[in-house]
């Protein structure tokens, strides 16, 4: 008899790209593998483990490819990177990435001051970083700012679709990443954008959600989504992600709290909650990290109160 498996939800860890990127003391590139060698262990199987990107933009990452290497080496991970051209994203192929992020932004501030190019220049460079790599290397296009930029405000619907009328056709079977990249989105609209994106484009593989937590909308965004039928989530263990010089500014939705949630709702997301929360309570005291989430401090006190009532009976 074959015991059917529950629903379940696929989780992206990218605390190790976008939970680092703002922190200033450099990890070391050992403490960084080891982060992905524990996440592994606790169940996460799909990691963003980096970004190629010039070491001036992002000192924090400088040393990807060297992790990188580390993580082919590590069975059972699909580690993917971001990256911003076609050039870094041959580079990246040659180190050992099976799937490549292409980031580009809806809005033109935000997309000039992230990759110094309009959007329309970036949805070529896709085209050509399409025609340069591999077709099994596996490709997700993020969308960043698809519902709000910082400098622009709120994104229309409607130029979000008019970004991806250009991108989608040039590769329907990449997996596509809607970013709240400054966290100011609500349910109804990742509801209404995700529910027209799926309906418009109904060729797309794979949809998935990065949401960030910044106004403590993360988990509800996420579950907006998931009504719409998405099933891949972006998170971030400890929920790392501030950046030190935007006061108030927080990460992405913490991976705990997604597992958590999720799990609660009978769906399974191949992670174990208590001992992730060991891996994201070391995560969240990283030096000049900046913590969130709400689920790692909940399960500590009831792991803790579990011990204490165990030795008392002892
Ligand atoms: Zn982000």
């Amino acid at each position: 008899m074959t015991i059917p498996s529950r629903p379940s939800v696929e989780i992206v860890e990218v605390g190790p790209r976008d939970g680092y990127q703002g922190i200033t003391p450099f990890i070391p590139t050992d403490l960084k593998i080891s982060f992905i060698e524990r996440l592994v262990s606790v169940g996460v199987r799909r990691i963003e483990i980096g970004s190629c990107v010039s070491e001036k933009a992002l000192p924090q990452l400088r040393d990807t490819h060297e992790v990188l290497t580390a993580c082919v080496r590590i069975p059972s991970v699909a580690p993917q990177v971001l990256v911003p051209n076609q050039r870094r994203g041959e580079q990246a192929v040659n180190a050992g990435a099976r799937t490549l992020v292409f980031v580009l932004s809806v809005s033109e501030s935000h997309n000039r001051a992230n990759v110094q190019t309009t959007p329309e220049q970036s949805v070529d460079e896709y085209a050509r970083l399409l025609k340069a790599v591999p077709s099994e290397i596996a490709m997700r296009l993020d969308l960043a700012t698809a519902f709000d930029c910082p400098y622009e405000g709120r994104v229309q619907v409607a130029a979000t679709i008019a970004m991806l009328e250009r991108l989608v056709p040039l590769r329907p079977g990449a997996e596509i990443c809607l970013c709240d990249t400054t966290g100011r989105a609500d349910p109804k609209h990742v509801e209404r954008l995700f529910s027209t994106c799926i309906s418009r484009f109904p060729n797309v593989s794979r949809w998935a959600l990065h949401a960030h937590d910044t106004y403590g909308r993360g988990l509800a965004n996420v579950y907006a989504a998931y009504k719409q039928g998405v099933r891949t989530f972006d998170a971030s263990f400890g929920g790392l992600g501030g950046c030190p010089f935007a006061p108030g500014a927080t990460g992405n939705v913490a991976t705990e709290d997604i597992v958590y949630m999720f799990e609660r709702m009978g769906m399974a997301t191949g992670i174990d909650l208590e001992a992730l929360v060991a891996v994201a309570r070391d995560g969240a005291a990283l030096p000049g990290g900046l913590a969130g989430g709400r689920v790692r401090a909940a399960v500590t006190a009831k792991v803790q109160m579990q011990a204490r009532s165990a030795s008392s009976k002892a």
